[in-house]
């Protein structure tokens, strides 16, 4: 897939399959994902870790819920 050329922002639904539905702003439309900020360890605080290889912060840029 091109990128960068003319991103077709719009607004979209994400479905977690904790059944979390997110909306946000994307160029994707209906995006389905296992984890969310609500059931993954890393958000809710647990601290776990089961992410070490930087999951939540490419989840994070696919999906453009980087804080601001
Ligand atoms: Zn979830």
């Amino acid at each position: 897939m091109k990128e960068g050329l003319h991103p077709n922002y719009q607004q979209t639904t994400i479905r977690c399959a904790c059944g979390e539905v997110i909306e946000t702003g994307s160029t994707k439309k209906d995006i389905r994902v296992e984890i969310c900020s609500k059931c993954h360890p890393f958000f809710t605080g647990k601290q776990k870790l089961v992410d070490t290889g930087g999951r939540v912060d490419r989840f994070k840029k696919k999906f453009g819920l980087e804080n601001k």
